[in-house]
């Protein structure tokens, strides 16, 4: 093992993309389970962060579960919660449409997040997340409210959202759309911007000399790392392949296999 590698063994957080990294759709990864059964027998901490707005923790729990993983609400950042903090931080007490499902508004209400009824209640933030319930009402109110200046922000910028038989248009689909009508476009919270990654270690308690971040994506897991300031490492075993990471601007720290390769460093 060269000495850089070395260097993995000395990570305490390890942020993990989920889709692509730990499984694909339904199917574990190999290595997935012995990774993280190392993880708590050497007490570190994994964090299983996502982009995704349009599910909520407890059904990423029972998604985990599903495949045999044990987990608990304290386990995941999302980016509806990395949202629910910026609403806290940047806009405390306001009120915010939200064009995104039932179960994105009840995590920022459960944050003290007072969400509009509709587009003629006395509304002071937009934000739009990935919507598995959109109404061409909803893309109406949020242009409608566009028009009047305000604060304009979106869980995440992911174009596309895998599914089983390939993909289907995420949340930065919906802010093109939005922008085609109203030339606005939002704040993005989710990866690749540093905010989330920041707010994730924050949370856990950890530094960033301790995080690493593993993801199968560069221009949103390991951009977002690099933004952040960790080191990062790309697997192989999702969406990018080697002579994408050759061809891009984007460079994770580390290329691997897959989590079976982190597995064989750690566990050494
Ligand atoms: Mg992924």
């Amino acid at each position: 093992m060269n000495q850089d590698l070395k260097q993995l063994k000395t990570k305490k957080l390890f942020l993990l993309d989920m889709d692509g990294t730990l499984y694909l759709d339904h199917q574990l990864i190999d290595g997935t389970i012995p990774f993280l059964d190392t993880l708590k027998k050497q007490n570190k901490r994994g964090i299983y962060v996502t982009n995704n707005s349009s599910k909520s923790v407890i059904d990423y729990v029972k998604k985990l579960s599903s495949l045999g993983i044990d987990s608990t609400e304290k386990d995941f950042y999302t980016s509806s919660m990395a949202t629910a903090r910026y609403l806290n931080e940047f806009h405390f007490g306001k009120t915010v449409y939200c064009m995104g499902t039932a179960s994105l508004k009840e995590e920022l209400n459960s944050k003290g997040i007072k969400i509009a009824k509709d587009k003629d209640d006395f509304v002071d933030v937009v934000l739009i997340g990935y919507d598995t319930e959109l109404t061409s009402q909803k893309l109406y109110d949020v242009c409608w409210l566009l028009k009047q200046d305000l604060p304009y922000i979106a869980t995440n910028p992911d174009y596309v959202c895998p599914v089983e038989f390939g993909f289907v248009p995420d949340c930065g689909s919906f802010a093109d759309m939005i922008y085609n009508a109203t030339k606005k476009r939002p704040i993005f919270i989710g990866k690749p911007h540093p905010r989330m990654i920041e707010y994730a270690i924050e949370a856990s308690g950890y530094s960033k000399k301790d995080a690493v971040i593993i993801g199968d994506r560069l221009y949103t897991d390991i951009l977002s790392g690099i933004n952040a300031n960790i080191t990062t490492i790309c697997v192989l075993s999702g969406e990018t392949t080697l002579e994408d990471i050759q061809q891009s601007d984007i460079k994770p720290d580390f290329i691997l296999d897959s989590i079976q390769t982190v597995y064989d460093i750690i566990k050494a």
